[in-house]
């Protein structure tokens, strides 16, 4: 059975002391939901994270990793650091990644076997831009990010990818696809998967929606059935509003 996944991207928000202050807020909220609830703080701030919440039920995950093992990458961290400090899950290909930092489909396919190697999980976002969705051209976008990155994998490493389907013109903008827009596209990336890899790869497979998810969006979006969970930045920067989008649930 798959499981419902709540993520706090923090993006490069929060020094230190932002980082603990944020962390004894989120340790003072009561999850109701039966979500996975995780939050990516920046590298700086991995460590302190993991050691502040080992006691507690907040998966700490990196946003971000290199495909190199180790080597002159200055500025770069590598998945057997992340592994080093108790990190067991990371982020690939954020839209911001993509679009800031060069990141694609075929380096992304490199970090997805960095990570699988070092027996970490990962949460692979990818998503449409306004000009696909405009165009009709949403799912056929999808499909090629998904298959380039990912398809060059054998069925049982699916057990370590929870996938995240982020249109690009929701993220950031205060702009939610419908949960029905997000239902048709989850269900399609659902059915990708299972004429490649049949219904069990696809049945188990956790499928986030993210972008501008808040509490006010997240209970109708979580509802719909191919929907399981969310990928959530601005709003996981406030205790209350995280956690009422993992209680969403
Ligand atoms: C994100 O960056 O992954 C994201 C979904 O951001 P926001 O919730 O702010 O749109």
């Amino acid at each position: 059975m798959r499981k419902n996944i709540v993520a706090g991207n923090w993006k490069m928000n929060n020094d230190l002391a932002q980082t603990e202050t944020l962390i004894t807020q989120l340790k003072g909220q009561t999850k109701t939901s039966n979500a996975e609830v995780m939050i990516a703080p920046s590298f700086t701030n991995l460590w302190h994270a993991f050691q502040s919440l080992r006691q507690d039920d907040i998966e700490v995950v990196a946003q971000n990793m290199h495909f190199a093992e180790n080597g002159a990458y200055t500025g770069e961290v590598s998945a057997s650091m992340l592994k080093s400090i108790g990190i067991q899950t990371v982020i690939l290909g954020h839209s911001e990644r993509r679009a800031y930092f060069n990141e694609t489909d075929a380096s992304l396919a490199k970090k997805v076997d960095a990570a699988l190697t070092n027996d970490i999980r990962i949460i692979f976002c990818f998503g449409e831009e306004l000009a696909d969705r405009k165009a009709g051209n949403e799912e056929a976008v999808v499909e090629s990010q998904i298959k380039n990155a990912l398809f060059h994998l054998g069925a049982e490493a699916f057990k370590n990818i929870v996938l995240a389907y982020e249109p690009v013109w929701a993220i950031g903008t205060g702009e939610t696809a419908s949960p029905e827009q997000a239902q048709d596209m989850h269900a399609f990336i659902r059915k990708t998967l299972a004429d490649t890899y049949g219904n069990e790869v696809a049945d188990n497979m956790s499928i986030l929606y993210g972008g501008s998810v808040k509490p006010a969006n997240a209970k109708e979006i979580f509802g719909k059935p191919d929907v399981d969970g969310g990928l959530i930045g601005g709003a996981a920067l406030k205790a209350e509003d995280f956690y009422a989008i993992v209680n969403a649930f």
